[in-house]
């Protein structure tokens, strides 16, 4: 591809929310470049898990003591309506990325109360026509041999994607649609001169009318003012050896995806071709060793048939927290930065990537998380020190809890 020193529209990083912008953008007859430093999909999009959640961390009880109970209703609103947008885009564009409608279950641990939930879904349903539902104990085992769980909740508007491939088809749409994408091309640099902005990068400079950085929680030392306004926390997955269909369906029938109840609980799934369970969580352990066995400890908590089971594969990603756990659409001295979607950014970057392209092309870009303030902690710069102690806090809190959440 050959490299211009001038663009329309500049993006850094090339995952789900750069290139989402950048089809956007191209479809609307923009002059497009993302600037990708490693290469293209290496952050954490190919590294997904792959289930559509499009969680916000925080419950609607705490949505709702922070913003009041109308504002907290446009943050579900708006959760509720980027996940079928998701499924629009694929099914518009004729993705194939193995998407699977076939819900998310969220195995219950500790105590809870059927009535608050089943209250919940009412409202729920009322709003949005679709329905979730509370799953009794004794019917669980339609959906999971699993007995770690005390009931699960079914939403049936959450799936599973294959990551890599939604990767790969949004690159091919965005080159068809004229996209420019340099890999191994890091921006070193960004100045922001009155009405343009200059990147420097390795493969020399480029002037840009707008920027957006997509870069999450792999922003480097070239963006200060995003890298200390997000946590970069380590999730890390394991893939088993082939089960074969006949295992995976006696453990998981109807192939669901899967989530726990707890702060630091694992999500799981069948990988796209039900040969194999995909298990991920969260790094508590600074050693890979420790990590990994902590995974199949998890696999076998869940199944303990699994115990001699082999570990394919292991990996390992950075999802991007914001101090306040919530997606951001901000913009600081001109840079719009769609970023910290705490670990549900199959759902978060495509949207939040479509709607900073929104903004430059000037149309209606309304979202809950636009111009929501991004805090950053005294003398904190990118390296969350105080990981471990956030993690042995929620670690506890799970060990207290009684929550559903
Ligand atoms: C193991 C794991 C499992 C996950 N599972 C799920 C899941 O099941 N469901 C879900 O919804 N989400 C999941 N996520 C989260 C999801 O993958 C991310 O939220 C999402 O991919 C973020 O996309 P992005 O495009 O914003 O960032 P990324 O895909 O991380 O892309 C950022 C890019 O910016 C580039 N970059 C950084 N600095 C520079 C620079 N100076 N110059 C140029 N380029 C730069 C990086 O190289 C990188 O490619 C998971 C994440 C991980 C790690």
């Amino acid at each position: 591809m050959d490299w211009s020193d001038k663009t329309d529209i500049a993006i850094i990083g090339c995952g789900f929310t750069g290139l989402s912008a950048a089809l956007t953008l191209a479809r609307a007859g923009r002059e497009v470049a993302i600037l990708e430093k490693n290469l293209i999909g290496e952050g954490a999009s190919t590294r997904n898990g792959g289930i559509t959640s499009g969680n916000i961390r925080l419950s609607q009880k705490q949505l709702t003591s922070r913003f009041g109970p109308e504002r907290a209703q446009t943050f579900i609103d708006e959760s509720v309506a980027a996940r079928a947008d998701l499924e629009r885009f694929i099914r518009e564009n004729k993705i194939d990325c193995d998407y699977q409608a076939v819900g998310r279950i969220v195995g219950l641990t500790g105590s809870f109360s059927s009535q608050t939930i089943e209250r919940d879904h009412n409202e729920f349903a009322n709003r949005y026509d679709i329905e979730p539902r509370l799953i009794s104990k004794a019917e669980m085992a339609e959906y999971t041999n699993s007995k770690k769980y005390g009931a699960g909740i079914l939403r049936p508007d959450i799936g599973g994607i294959h990551p890599a491939k939604l990767l790969h088809e949004m690159v091919r749409l965005a080159l068809d649609a004229g996209v420019k994408i340099f890999s191994e091309t890091p921006v070193t640099q960004v100045a922001n001169r009155k009405t343009t902005f200059t990147l420097t990068t390795t493969k020399g400079q480029v002037t840009a009318q707008h920027l957006i950085s997509a870069t999450n929680a792999y922003t480097d030392q070239a963006q200060p003012w995003l890298r200390r306004r997000l946590i970069p926390v380590i999730s890390e997955m394991i893939a088993t050896e082939k089960l074969g269909t006949n295992r995976m369906r006696a453990l998981m029938p109807k192939l669901n995806m899967f989530g726990e109840s707890k702060q630091l609980g694992h999500y799981y799934r069948p990988s796209p071709d039900a040969q194999r369970i995909l298990l991920g969580g969260r790094r508590m352990h600074k050693q890979e060793s420790f990590a990994k066995q902590r995974l199949h400890d998890g696999l076998t908590a869940i199944f303990p048939e699994l115990k001699d089971t082999k570990i394919n594969s292991y990996w390992r990603g950075f999802v991007a927290f914001p101090f306040d756990q919530l997606p951001k659409l901000a913009v600081h001295k001109g840079i719009i930065y769609p970023s910290g979607f705490c670990g549900s950014g199959t759902v978060w970057a495509r949207w939040l990537g479509q709607k900073a392209a929104f903004m430059v092309l000037g149309e209606a870009a309304e979202s809950a998380f636009k111009n929501l303030p991004m805090k950053t902690l005294p003398l904190y710069s990118g390296d969350p020190w105080f990981l471990p102690l956030a993690m042995s806090y929620y670690r506890l809190r799970d060990r207290l809890s009684v929550s559903t959440k």
